[in-house]
């Protein structure tokens, strides 16, 4: 099966908001999530999108949190990582920065604009932050995943590309259903994904994920359209309608069949680093 017939599996296992009252199967601490990512690893996933909670669970980019978490994985399996630069809201640029630049993992993400969150806060990414973390991750090796969470995301993010802060044949995550941002419906992924086409060709990879109840149409659209995939509960905490997931390994599964029902596979670790040209692979 030729890398054209895979599709990228990312888990998202925490996430930076629920909490053991949502569902009593969120991992939370470094120790419950490197458990589940290496559970999620052994069930196929490729990528781990790793957020991390302070001791009180709330959302965090403590480094010493980070460091436990990706050494715990690290020394279980060859996962691909992902940290996030969006552990919580109102931080320093530094503090936001810091875990990829000291632990240089082939992924981190880039949220490619500024919006209101949830009609009481802001999700400040602002012009000097994003050219500091372009520039940063270049040096740092490490591959921006190209958060949208709406339209002018998209342009932002040519803008960055025009300038060669970005490089070429960016990976983008659409982030549907955030409360901000355009809603988890297919007609929205079609439009952002119109215009990536439109000005990029096929020169990117892309992923798609619906927050909450957009989460199985977002998923099922983003694989028509040939895209990858992202699950896990800091996305959605529910298998279906009314029922929690026990475990992100559950998603895993769910994933696994959906994908072999269009005659294409789960990319393995090393799969994905060569499908998104990967620079700090481990070994
Ligand atoms: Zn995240």
């Amino acid at each position: 099966m030729s890398l054209d017939d895979k599709v990228l599996l990312t888990v998202a296992c925490t996430g930076a908001w629920p909490t053991k009252e949502h569902t009593p199967y969120i991992p939370l601490t470094p120790q419950e999530e490197a458990d589940e990512i290496v559970r999620c690893w052994e069930a196929g996933a490729s990528i781990a999108h790793i957020h991390v909670r302070d001791d009180e669970f709330n959302a965090s980019m403590d480094f010493d949190k980070f460091k436990e978490t990706v050494d715990l994985v690290r020394s279980r399996c060859d996962i691909v990582i992902n940290l996030t630069t969006s552990g919580g809201l109102g931080l320093d640029d530094e503090i936001r920065m810091k875990p990829f630049q000291e632990l240089r993992p082939e992924i981190a993400s880039y949220d490619c604009g500024t919006m209101n969150w949830a009609h009481s806060t802001v999700f400040e990414n602002s012009p000097k932050f994003l050219e500091k973390l372009a520039v940063t991750m270049v040096e740092c090796k490490v591959k921006p995943e190209i958060e949208i969470f709406d339209g002018g995301m998209v342009y932002n993010m040519l803008h960055y590309l025009k300038k060669g802060l970005l490089q070429e044949r960016p990976h983008l995550q659409f982030v549907l259903g955030a409360p901000g941002g355009m809603t988890a419906e297919v007609k929205n992924l079609m439009f952002l994904l119109d215009i990536c086409r439109e000005n990029l060709g096929h020169n990117f990879t892309w992923g798609a994920l619906g927050i909450g109840r957009g989460h199985l149409p977002i998923k099922y659209a983003a694989l028509a359209l040939g895209g990858h995939l992202r699950v896990g509960m800091e996305d959605n905490i529910f298998y279906r309608k009314g029922q929690l997931a026990k475990s992100n390994v559950e998603f895993v599964e769910r994933s696994k069949r959906m994908v072999s029902e269009i005659d294409k596979s789960i990319a393995t670790p090393e799969e994905a680093r060569q499908i998104l040209n990967l620079q700090n692979c481990p070994g």
